[in-house]
């Protein structure tokens, strides 16, 4: 039996315990920084494996690590395990049915995420240790990724700074190694002051806060013509100033999100989206204050490190898939657009093949435009540690992230057996890097040299707290 074999009969072995835990994690819709029960129940796994445990890093209290092996590399395998709010769905039916009303739930396959990663960190825990291995294996469990950050803020207590390598994957329609595009991205709230007065009798004496967000905003659509082509702006008025018509808002605030292909790029967006702000509190006679919420960096590719998982993947081949989990998949497929289909195939470089609803391929390394991107957590710690992703195949071929369709399979046997795939793929990636030190040399030559060009700036400054729930920003 070859190294890999033998890992992947590990990862086989862990099957009952770990697609458990998923669907527990699932039944368990819990939002940023609040994933009390989900993080609960991935201390309890890694204590009942064996690993040495520490809670609460970087301040956070949901932030897990469990840690196994005194000595050697130190290879970190992440995890997550937030929901979505408002996308609580049955699982198991191809309609939109939920549990609860308007209740959370698992729309971005996080359940797999967290509980995939620390099914690979297991294996790999028992695999050192039958061959009597230096190496240490770790598993973090990440809080709050939707849009909090929380990567960024364990980076920046330090968490990963002896760590070589960092392991991830997510959930998604086809399996294969990312190609690492991600957009760096600053959240900002912009709070404008004015004066109130009445709107009729002395409107001359009024200055609107509610005038200069709106002026921002026009601004702000105005610089888009100007923006790099892959730099994304978007923004949300989060306090109009009241809702009295005949009073001058003398308050109010609008929240930006600002995306750019890397680091140098987003900060000098940034640095002209706050000119706009400057001007639209000059025009207004207002005052404007600033204040960043959060960061996330763009992820930095590491060559070296995505051949090699991507062998691993190659060899093990695609998730054996069955007929009831296509028929399922293809009910799902039917609540969808055909441009749902068509988007999420091309997002990898591929065509939907008629009557294929599940990933049967291994998408091309380096394949897909990297136009349909967003922004992950995940970037930040790429700019301190090598790191390199995979996609797993969970779910059927064109489900829109963050919906309905998503959560209602997040407990069908296709997800349990595209996690355990993706488990299989960061276990053995990781032991082979235990096994041959100079794998790990080539991915840190690579990372230093990417370095050296661009320095890391954390997007997310020094002073800048988690909105954790105790201190809800309101
Ligand atoms: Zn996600």
């Amino acid at each position: 039996m070859s190294n890999e074999e033998e890992v992947w009969s590990l990862v086989e072995g862990k099957r009952d315990r770990f697609f458990a835990l998923s669907d527990r994690i699932w039944e368990t819709p819990e939002l940023n920084y609040e994933e009390y029960r989900s993080s609960a129940e991935q201390v309890a796994m890694l204590k009942s494996q064996g690993f040495r445990v520490s809670v609460g890093l970087a301040g956070l209290p949901t932030a897990v690590m469990g840690e196994a092996g005194t000595q050697g590399p130190v290879i970190a395998i992440l995890g997550e395990f937030d929901a979505l709010p408002g996308l609580s769905q049955q699982a198991g039916i191809a309609e939109k049915r939920p549990v609860r009303d308007g209740a959370n739930g698992h729309a971005c396959g996080h359940n797999l995420l967290g509980s995939g990663s620390l099914m690979a960190a297991t294996a790999v825990k028992d695999y050192l240790e039958r061959h009597g291995l230096e190496g240490r294996i770790r598993y973090y469990g990440c809080p709050a990724e939707e849009g909090g950050s929380a990567k960024g803020f364990m980076v920046r207590a330090g968490v990963f700074d002896d760590v070589d390598i960092a392991i991830s994957w997510h959930p998604a329609a086809f399996a294969g190694v990312n190609n690492p595009i991600s957009l760096a991205c600053n959240e900002i709230l912009f709070r404008f002051t004015g004066r109130a007065s009445h709107a009729a009798s002395t409107p001359h004496l009024g200055r609107s806060a509610l005038d200069a967000v709106e002026l921002m905003n026009v601004g702000v659509n105005y610089l888009r013509e100007h923006m790099p082509s892959s730099a994304r702006v978007h923004y949300a008025v989060t306090d109009t100033g009241g809702s009295a018509p005949n009073v001058v808002q003398a308050k109010a605030a609008v929240r930006y999100l600002v995306r750019a292909r890397d680091l140098p790029e987003l900060q000098a967006l940034v640095a002209r989206v706050e000119k706009v702000a400057a001007g639209a509190a000059l025009m207004t006679e207002t005052s404007v204050e600033r204040e960043v919420l959060s960061g996330d960096a763009n992820l930095i590719a590491n060559p070296p490190l995505e051949a090699l998982m991507f062998q691993h993947l190659q060899r093990l081949g695609p998730p054996a898939f069955d007929a009831e989990d296509r028929a399922f998949a293809a009910n799902i497929q039917s609540t969808l657009s055909a441009e749902d289909i068509t988007a999420s195939a091309a997002r990898f470089g591929l065509k939907p093949k008629k009557g294929v609803a599940l990933c049967d391929v291994i998408f091309p390394l380096g394949s897909g435009d990297g136009t349909l991107v967003g922004s992950t957590d995940v970037g930040t710690v790429s700019w301190v540690v090598p790191t390199v992703q995979m996609r797993g195949a969970t779910y059927a071929i064109g489900t829109p992230g963050h919906s309905w369709q998503l959560v209602a399979q997040g407990k069908a046997p296709a997800a349990h057996k595209g996690m355990e795939h993706a488990a299989k793929v960061m276990a053995s990636t990781a032991v082979d890097l235990i096994l041959r030190p100079e794998l790990i040399e080539a991915a840190k030559a690579d990372h230093r040299e990417r370095l050296a060009e661009t320095p890391f700036v954390n997007p997310i400054p020094d002073g800048v707290q988690p909105p954790l729930p105790e201190k809800s920003r309101g």
